[in-house]
């Protein structure tokens, strides 16, 4: 922190002896809200330079550049791009359309709905690597989100095979490990001896790891074992006061991905959110949904014991999202879009913030969730999530005041990646 605060000063001198790059933006007369949960800037400034934030305050004490190129968005709101903690890139491998070109549409859609950093959680194999690799080398001027990758999600049936599966991810240059605790009660990856033998392989090979999981108990076992991030929230029973305190004291970071439960049972009949114009203005969701709302589809659903269990599991959900916010563990905003069976790359992450503030937070302790909570436990908080000095410039402007409603974040009028504004 105080290395990065010093950045922040030493970037400020500089611009203080430096003539005034041509590329110095700075935006004028908004409420600024800076993914920190301090609180909003009214009237506010935020200055840009050569992609990066160079100063954020009030207009009376935020000196403007001359040359700067001013954008008077005064009556607007500014925030940081969303960063999804837990999304899904996915392609088809049968499909005409190249698999890098199926990749790099999702990541302009979660652009195009301000969601501006994606940590995708697995089964992506090699091709979002080197998506990955090919967007850091071009700076991300293409309009697509930020991209963190785990490649594919790691399962195994002994602790040897769990240390190679990591050692494997770590070879092929992944972000993070994740893993999947699934299958029968006595599945041996359910076993402490085969995940905790990935989370130490992970740790030896430097690499954090997510997990996911349904029960309180699956993840009492994995925080004692060391896992870094809870991929999912605990659905079962309420979370003990123990289990909070254990979570808390390791730093673990808790995804609640609602939407991803919601999405399980959603479509037995028509949702309300599919006539909301922030969804429908979208034309990458009108197929599949179709599809989803054939009155067979939503028969299937209707019919299904698993999606009719998720419902009281939903709910479960919300109660222990608000046990453990109010506890002071750190929450990451995630959804697990990006599966292609309704969970829609974009519009889903507004969703989630509402049911967010549904659960009981605040619009305030959600939209840091969203922005500099999520970097936080993602570790890309000194490169994204907030508007600090030194921090890519990221950025929505929105018509309406989000912390006044949660829903005003569809007000999304501009997005910024990098200090280019998206077409
Ligand atoms: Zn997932």
């Amino acid at each position: 922190m105080r290395f990065l605060s010093g950045l922040g000063l030493w970037a400020l001198s500089l611009l203080a002896i430096a003539p005034v790059h041509a590329e110095t933006t700075a935006f004028t007369g908004a409420r600024v809200i800076d993914g920190t949960g301090r609180a909003p800037i009214a009237n506010g400034v935020v200055v840009v330079t050569d992609g990066k934030i160079t100063a954020v305050g009030t207009r009376a004490r935020t000196a403007i550049p001359a040359g700067a190129t001013r954008i008077d968005v005064t009556g607007k709101t500014i925030m940081p791009g969303i960063v999804n903690a837990h999304g899904h890139l996915f392609f088809d491998a049968k499909s005409a359309i190249p698999p890098r070109t199926q990749l790099a549409d999702q990541l302009a859609l979660y652009a195009r709905y301000g969601i501006t950093t994606v940590y995708s959680l697995g089964d992506d194999g090699v091709e979002t690597v080197k998506l990955r690799d090919e967007l850091r080398t071009a700076p991300f001027g293409p309009g697509m989100a930020r991209l963190y990758v785990s490649g594919p999600v790691l399962t195994a049936t002994s602790p040897d095979e769990g240390r190679a599966a990591v050692r494997a991810n770590a070879a092929l240059g992944v972000d993070i490990i994740k893993i999947r605790l699934e299958g029968p009660p006595d599945a041996p990856i359910r076993t402490p001896a085969v995940y905790g033998a990935m989370i130490e392989q992970a740790h030896v090979d430097k690499l954090r790891i997510a997990a996911h999981m349904f029960t309180a108990d699956e993840t009492r076992g994995l925080v004692d074992a060391g896992v870094d991030i809870l991929a999912h929230s605990i659905r079962d029973r309420d979370v003990d006061p123990a289990l909070i305190a254990e979570i808390k004291a390791k730093g673990v970071g808790y995804i609640p991905t609602l939407t991803r439960d919601l999405s399980v049972f959603v479509y037995e009949s028509t949702p309300d959110f599919v006539t909301d114009p922030f969804f429908t203005r979208e034309e990458a969701y009108r197929l599949p949904l179709a599809a989803l709302l054939e009155p067979e589809a939503q028969a299937r659903v209707k019919a299904s014991a698993a999606a009719q269990a998720i419902k009281p599991a939903l709910d479960q959900a919300r109660r222990n999202l608000k046990l453990l916010s109010d506890a002071g563990v750190a929450i990451a905003m995630g959804t697990d879009t990006g599966a292609p069976t309704g969970r829609w790359q974009g519009y889903f992450e507004h969703l989630e913030m509402q049911m967010m503030v549904e659960a009981g937070l605040t619009p305030m302790k959600v939209l840091v969730a969203a922005t500099g909570g999520a970097a936080k436990v993602m570790r890309i908080d000194d490169m994204v999530g907030t508007l600090r000095p030194g921090r890519q410039a990221d950025l929505l402007v929105l018509g309406a005041n989000p912390l006044a409603d949660i829903r005003n974040t569809h007000s999304l009028e501009q997005v910024w990646i990098a200090g280019r504004k998206l077409d």
